[in-house]
């Protein structure tokens, strides 16, 4: 019987670089920051940076202290406290702002975090499963290094960058992420991508339609009024809101119908 080359690491003895990349690599423990830190969409700067934050290994000035540099110490964000990792990262009120405001671009409201990890594993909890993922993970190393760079440019160069941080965060987002491809599941996703400028987000529903509302003119009010009844006919239910000509609401209600069909929902939605 002739010899046959047979490759022991895949059960069909035929030769993979995977198989061959399993065989020679060690698998460490997963951790809960590796998506974050080692997004293939990410810059290498910043997975370099997000790991250093990750493992607690920036150059604070209570990490010189444990090195024996005895400096004295003040946080040049807040210009209150002496600086620390869990300070510049957790405490500091500077932070706290350019955290919320980071969030709330992506419609999320910030709550404060007592340790890296629970930022982390928040951070990761409310991006599953959304369409815009990507993004609201490379948001957040995106704003350690801005708060990062921030912090060393009053230190070291006597520049004071804090009143465009945002928009600076806002457009390194929509950089990075510009070759991405979304599909926007639902209205508000449609919206953040508009704000993002990302070009490539297509809308999956067949159902819902991107729709503006125009202000009316000026000491005018507009009335927008709806109605639906489930299964048609079913239970049935109108609503409306009123707003000024700057959008302000000056009225809403909506009103049980009891049972009947959507053609008579709509003309008594406007009685
Ligand atoms: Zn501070």
């Amino acid at each position: 019987m002739e010899d046959v080359c047979v490759w022991s690491l895949e059960p069909i003895g035929m030769f993979t670089i995977k198989s061959m990349w399993n065989g020679l690599r060690s698998i460490g423990p997963s951790v809960s920051w590796a998506l974050f830190v080692w997004n293939k969409h990410l810059p290498p700067r910043l997975s370099i940076l997000g790991w250093l934050w990750v493992h607690g290994k920036m150059l604070t000035d209570d990490m010189n202290q444990a090195k024996a540099v005895h400096l004295p110490s003040r946080c040049d964000l807040c210009v209150k406290n002496a600086e620390s990792f869990i300070h510049l990262f957790l405490e500091c009120s500077f932070y706290l702002e350019i955290w919320s405001k980071t969030v709330v671009m992506f419609n999320v409201a910030w709550k404060k975090m007592a340790s890296v990890n629970e930022l982390i594993n928040w951070w990761k909890n409310k991006g599953k499963g959304w369409s815009l993922k990507d993004p609201w993970m490379i948001g957040m190393m995106i704003t350690i290094a801005a708060i990062w760079n921030e912090r060393n440019a009053r230190r070291y160069k006597d520049k004071n960058w804090c009143l465009s941080m945002i928009y600076a965060i806002k457009r390194e987002i929509s950089f990075v992420c510009s070759k991405l491809k979304f599909s926007s599941k639902s209205v508000d996703d449609l919206i953040l991508c508009r704000r993002f400028h990302f070009e490539n987000a297509s809308h999956v529903s067949h159902k819902t339609l991107e729709i503006h509302w125009g202000k009316p003119m000026r000491s005018w009010a507009k009335l927008n009024v709806n109605g639906c009844s489930l299964g048609n006919s079913g239970r049935a239910r109108r609503g409306g809101i009123l707003q000024d000509h700057n959008g302000r609401l000056l009225l809403c209600f909506n009103f049980f119908l009891g049972v009947t069909t959507s053609f008579i929902v709509e003309i008594v939605s406007i009685d």
